[in-house]
C-alpha cells in the first residue's frame, strides 16, 4: 500500500476521512492504495466551506484570481513528472500519456486565464446606461470520469474559479489519487474553501448532485449517468453542464494515401486504449480502398505493444477498471455470437483478470450497422471498420443517431471534406486530423452527447449568470 495516506482537501486542510475505499492498479488487478470515502457529514463541511469562501473569492479583484490560477498552472506543470507514476498506477495509461494528461491540465488552466468576464452595454442614452455583466453562480461541483482524470478536472477548475465561483471537485472512484495530490498543491495557493477536493465510492456522486448547497454541476461522464445527474439536480434547479458519451464516426474518402494514413487512423481510435470520449469509435472506409486500408490498419496494429503503462515500450495500457473490462468483453462476445469477423484480436478466453484488465487490440471487418459494437459506445480497444459507397448514406446514418459528440473526415479533396464536415450534426468535426481539443474553442455534444460546452469565452460564460443593471443618469425628480 502507498503511504502516506491520501487526504481530501476541505476548507484548505487535509482530511483523512472517517471511511475509506480501495484503489486497484488496472495493470495488475490488485489493490495498492486506499482513498477517503467522503461521508455525508464531510461533504457538508466541504459545501459549507465553499459557501463561506464564495463572497470573498468573488470580491477578489479579477486580476488576483487570474494570478492565483496561473500560479496553480505553473505548480501543476512542475509536478507533472512526479505525479505521472501515480496516475499510471491508478489509471493504467503509459507514463508518457500520464504526463500529457497532467500537462494538458496545466496548459488549460493557463490558457483559460486569457479570458475576461464580458460586459455588454445595450443602451446608453441621456436617461440611463443598461449594462449586462457576468456574475459567478456560487458553489460549483465538478464531477470527473476516469479516462483523463487531470485534464478533464482542469477543464472545470479553470473557468469556474476564474469566474469567481468556489468549487468541490470529485474524481472518479477508480482514479481519485492524483487529483487528491493536486488538492494538496491547491492548498498552498488558494484561500481555504475555494477549491475543495473530495473522493468517494459510488455513493458520493448522487449525494453531491442532490446537495442543496451546490448551485452548478459540471459533469463529464456517460450519457446514462448524465441523465441521473440531471434528475438529481432538478430538486433545486441547479445549473448544468453535461459533457457526455460519444460514438464518433470517421469517414475516409478514396483519395487518401493509405499507408501514410493508417497509423494516424489507428491512434485516433486506440489512444488511451480507446478510452477517449472523442476517439474514433466507428470507421467508415470508402469501398474502393476498403480492402487495402483494412490491411494497412491491421498490419500497423500488430506492431503496437500492449502492456503495463509503467513499463518502458508500452504503447497501449489496460482497460481502466473491471466494470469497463467486462463491458468491452460483452461487446466482443456479442460480435462472436453474431458471427462478425475479426481482422485482429477478438479474444475472450483470457477472462481470468488476475493479470490485469488487458484486452488485445481488436478490429472488426465490416460488421452490419445494426451491430451493438457499431450502435453503442465501446470505450475500449475494439474498433469496427465499415465499408461504404455513398457519402450521402453515411451522413444520413450518422445524423440519425442519438449521439453527436465528434466526427472526422479524411480526404485530399479539401472542398468535399469540408462540405461533409458541414453536414454532420455533431459538436466538433475534424478534417484531416482527430482528437484535437483547444482551450480556445467551444467543445460540447449535440443530442444525447451533452448539454452546454466547455472552452473559450462561451466556456467561461457557462460558469456565470447574466446580471443586467439599468443605471440611471438622471436624479429622481419625484412629484
Ligand atoms: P460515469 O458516468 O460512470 O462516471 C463519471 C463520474 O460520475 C464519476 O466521477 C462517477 O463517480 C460519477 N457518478 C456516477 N454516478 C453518479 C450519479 N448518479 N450522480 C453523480 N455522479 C455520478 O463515466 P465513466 O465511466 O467514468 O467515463 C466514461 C464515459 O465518460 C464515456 O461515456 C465517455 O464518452 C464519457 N466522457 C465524455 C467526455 C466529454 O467531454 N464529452 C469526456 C470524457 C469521457
Amino acid at each position: 500500500m502507498l503511504s502516506p495516506p491520501f487526504t481530501m482537501t476541505i476548507n484548505g486542510a487535509g482530511v483523512a476521512g472517517a471511511e475509506s475505499f480501495e484503489i486497484e492498479n488496472p495493470a495488475t488487478a490488485s489493490v495498492f492504495a486506499a482513498a477517503p470515502d467522503c461521508t455525508y457529514e464531510e461533504l457538508d463541511l466541504a459545501v459549507e466551506s465553499a459557501r463561506d469562501a464564495f463572497e470573498p473569492w468573488k470580491c477578489l479583484p479579477f486580476e488576483e484570481r487570474r494570478k492565483l490560477i496561473q500560479t496553480f498552472a505553473e505548480k501543476l506543470s512542475q509536478e507533472a513528472e512526479n505525479l505521472s507514476e501515480l496516475l499510471t498506477k491508478e489509471q493504467g495509461k503509459t507514463i508518457a500519456d500520464s504526463i500529457t494528461d497532467i500537462m494538458a491540465g496545466a496548459w488549460w488552466l493557463g490558457e483559460t486565464t486569457q479570458y475576461e468576464l464580458t460586459e455588454v452595454i445595450s443602451e446608453e442614452s441621456d436617461e440611463r446606461v443598461v449594462v449586462t455583466t457576468r456574475e459567478p453562480i456560487g458553489v460549483v461541483a465538478g464531477i470527473v470520469p476516469w479516462n483523463y482524470p487531470v485534464m478533464i478536472a482542469m477543464f472545470k477548475v479553470a473557468p469556474a474559479l476564474l469566474a469567481g465561483n468556489t468549487m468541490i471537485l470529485k474524481p472518479s472512484p477508480t482514479t481519485p489519487l492524483t487529483t487528491l495530490r493536486i488538492g494538496e498543491l491547491a492548498r498552498e495557493i488558494f484561500p481555504p474553501g475555494v477549491l475543495n477536493v473530495i473522493s468517494g465510492s459510488d455513493r458520493l456522486g448522487p449525494l453531491l448532485t442532490a446537495h442543496p448547497g451546490i448551485d452548478k454541476i459540471s459533469f463529464t461522464g456517460s450519457t446514462q449517468t448524465g441523465r441521473r445527474v440531471m434528475k438529481g439536480a432538478a430538486s433545486s434547479l441547479k445549473s448544468l453542464t453535461l459533457e457526455l458519451g460519444g460514438n464518433d464516426p470517421c469517414i475516409v474518402m478514396p483519395d487518401v494515401d493509405i499507408e501514410a494514413l493508417a497509423p494516424g487512423l489507428f491512434w485516433a481510435a486506440f489512444t488511451n486504449a480507446g478510452q477517449v470520449c472523442i476517439a474514433v469509435k466507428r470507421l467508415y472506409i470508402h469501398k474502393d480502398i476498403y480492402e487495402e486500408m483494412k490491411m494497412a490498419i491491421s498490419n500497423y496494429a500488430k506492431t503496437v505493444i500492449v502492456g503495463n503503462g509503467a513499463e518502458q515500450g508500452t504503447q497501449v495500457g489496460p482497460v481502466q477498471n473491471k466494470m469497463q473490462f467486462n463491458r468491452v468483453l460483452s461487446l466482443i462476445k456479442d460480435c462472436h455470437d453474431h458471427g462478425y469477423e475479426f481482422l485482429l484480436g477478438g479474444d475472450t478466453d483470457f477472462e481470468n483478470d488476475a493479470n490485469g484488465y488487458f484486452i488485445p487490440i481488436s478490429i472488426l471487418d465490416n460488421p452490419p450497422e445494426t451491430a451493438r459494437i457499431v450502435q453503442e459506445e465501446q470505450f475500449g480497444p475494439v474498433l469496427p471498420l465499415m465499408k461504404f459507397s455513398s457519402v450521402d448514406d453515411v451522413i444520413g446514418t450518422i445524423n440519425s443517431g442519438d449521439l453527436g459528440l465528434g466526427a472526422s473526415v479524411w480526404s485530399n479533396d479539401i472542398e468535399q471534406a469540408n462540405d461533409i464536415a458541414n453536414r454532420l450534426n455533431v459538436g466538433t468535426v475534424w478534417v484531416n486530423e482527430g482528437q484535437h481539443l483547444s482551450p480556445h474553442a467551444s467543445f460540447g455534444g449535440w443530442k444525447q452527447s451533452g448539454l452546454g460546452s466547455e472552452g473559450g469565452q462561451s466556456g467561461l460564460d457557462s460558469y456565470t449568470v447574466p446580471k443586467t443593471l439599468f443605471k440611471a443618469k438622471l436624479a429622481e425628480k419625484g412629484e
